[in-house]
């Protein structure tokens, strides 16, 4: 059975006064992001975005549009260049920001074709200077768009089923799906059809679109657990019912960033039937009784650690379902990584390729190349992973080797290193406002730096490498062996100079820990960025050398 080690206590809101839950307290804004919300949906930005700003330009823009509302459009304006991070917390976010945006595109784990490859790699060179990442949520994401060209990339994207709508924001964002999803011979339960309904069924469903904050949501039916789903706000998770079959187990309330929670099970068998509904009476619990008064205490992962799951289910099921849902079991241990890199065999008989690009750059070249690899090849399609990796779906037999070879030569191994396989980045301070280091060039040359200097080394268990710029989790720094928090440190001849704070220990269901466990701050520790090699050298080595065979290097 899959499980969770016990959540550190979360600090509930004060008592005694509202805290902003709709359902207890009324609807009167508390802060002036409630304000701005109650006041103006954030997706009727749309409308003002195509008839106004993209023709009138990027200072035409009001404050509440520009760094609110055009998140539920999955744009965030991008970090001004060569401000160095100590400067982060000194100034105004305006005086941070560049006339540019990042722009988000969710997958939803849906399989990406040729054809809607060759729209995203496009787009990166003709609008985004070609860039393009994958992110750790499966979206790609772009830098350098303006204002003027993103009603003509939306126009490019919708015509191929691809959409920005509600990436980012106090809303439903990018669904985690299992990127082996109806392909794989061991899977449980495809999630596809689910996946489909609640996203035709919800996204951007103005009911929805005004929560107390973001709301992640993972589905997969893989036995490798490959949806990172301890740490999302809601998970179903393949299961088998003894009597009913295979379906989902429900989790809830999982989330990282400052106050790092992992969800816990609610204790219900949700069918496939159920499932869309299942999934909208939990938004609609967040929605009517998160926390908003304060935005830090406004995750789902609060109300979850103030009721507890029996209550949750309770709530779920009296005010939302108007039934009771049986109980159902928990999933398996994983039976895998997750990140389905190298070759596998499908229930068809064809073959699925998962490679890894480093800290997941990939770039419009890229995603233009693998358009052509697939149709050259014969393939399916694509999918995204929650571990900045892609997976290339319906390779034929006599194609995969010519596959293989062509994913290299595009920078996209199929047998990483066990550094370049397990390593994260978040996007950092090359274009993000919030972060205070470098993340993406730094884990590259970190990497290249392990591959040499670990040459020969064995190591029988994977060590994950998580790079984060700020103290915010967007590369999930609590669930690595080796989570890293950028900051500025002092060096001994009293230099100020990028580093990082380390955690150490943490990890999500794999083959290798019978239970998820978030990950220690070592105390006292800082290492300069310059330094950063040498440290997880020794940490390796060490490790290496002591480990016992039953060792784990959370262990
Ligand atoms: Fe930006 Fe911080 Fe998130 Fe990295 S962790 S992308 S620096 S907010």
């Amino acid at each position: 059975m899959t499980t969770v080690a016990p959540n550190r206590a979360l600090r509930p809101p004060r008592t005694g006064r509202s805290n902003g839950q709709w359902a207890v307290d009324g609807r009167e804004p508390l802060n002036h992001n409630e304000t701005f919300k109650a006041h103006d949906n954030g997706l009727n930005v749309r409308e003002r975005i195509e008839t106004v700003y993209a023709r009138e330009g990027f200072d035409a823009i009001p404050s509440d549009d520009l760094h609110g509302r055009f998140r539920w459009w999955g744009l965030y304006t991008q970090r001004k260049a060569g401000i160095d991070g100590g400067r982060t917390a000194q100034l105004e976010p305006h005086e941070l920001e560049d006339k540019y945006f990042m722009m988000r595109v969710r997958s939803d784990g849906q399989a990406l074709s040729a054809e809607q490859l060759r729209v995203l790699g496009d787009i990166s060179t003709d609008f985004a200077r070609g860039s393009a990442d994958i992110s750790d949520r499966q979206n790609i994401q772009y830098h350098w768009i303006a204002i003027e060209d993103v009603p003509e990339i939306w126009r490019r994207l919708e015509a191929v089923g691809l959409q920005t709508t509600e990436a980012c924001g106090d809303t439903p964002r990018g669904f985690l799906g299992s990127p082996v999803a109806g392909i794989a011979a061991d899977e449980i339960i495809d999630p596809t059809p689910v996946i489909r309904e609640i996203t035709t069924r919800w996204l951007g469903d103005p009911e929805l679109s005004n929560l107390p904050r973001k709301f992640k949501t993972a589905i997969t039916g893989h036995p490798s657990l490959d949806v990172v789903h301890e740490i999302n706000d809601v998970s179903l998770v393949g299961v088998v019912h003894p009597e009913l079959g295979p379906g989902f187990d429900l989790w809830v309330g999982g989330g990282l960033s400052t106050a790092p929670r992992l969800a816990e099970r609610i204790g219900v068998f949700v069918s496939e039937a159920d499932a869309p509904d299942v999934w909208h009476g939990v938004i609609s619990i967040f929605r009517d009784y998160g926390f908003r008064r304060m935005r830090t205490k406004a995750r789902l992962k609060f109300l979850l650690a103030e009721w507890g799951p029996e209550k949750f289910r309770e709530v779920l099921e009296t005010e939302y379902l108007g039934r009771a849902l049986p109980d159902g079991p928990a999933p398996q241990p994983a039976t895998g990584p997750g990140d389905h890199v190298g070759v596998h065999r499908q229930k068809d008989g064809r073959f699925y390729v998962g490679a890894a690009p480093t800290v997941g750059r990939v770039g419009g070249g890229v995603l233009s190349g693998l358009a052509d690899l697939v149709e050259r090849t014969g393939s399916d399609a694509v999918r995204l992973t929650a571990h900045q990796k892609l997976v290339v779906l319906g390779v034929p037999e006599d194609q995969v080797d010519t596959l293989v070879a062509g994913l290299g030569e595009l920078g996209l191994t199929t047998t990483p290193s066990p550094f370049r396989r397990t390593t994260m980045a978040c996007t950092g301070i090359e274009f993000c406002k919030l972060a205070i280091v470098d993340t993406k060039d730094t884990a590259v040359a970190v990497i290249a730096e392990l591959e040499e200097r670990l040459r020969g080394i064995e190591l029988d268990t994977p060590i994950s490498l998580h790079v984060n710029g700020c103290p915010n989790s967007c590369a999930r720094i609590q669930t690595a062996d080796i989570g890293l928090k950028g900051l500025i440190t002092t060096t001994d001849a009293g230099d100020q100079v990028p580093g990082f704070q380390v955690h150490l220990g943490g990890g999500l269901a794999s083959p290798e820990r019978d239970e998820a466990g978030l990950g220690r701050t070592v105390r006292g520790l800082k290492v300069p960025a310059a330094d950063l090699a040498d440290y997880v050298e020794r940490l390796v080595r060490r490790y290496a050398a002591q480990r016992t065979s039953a060792e784990t290097f959370a262990s």
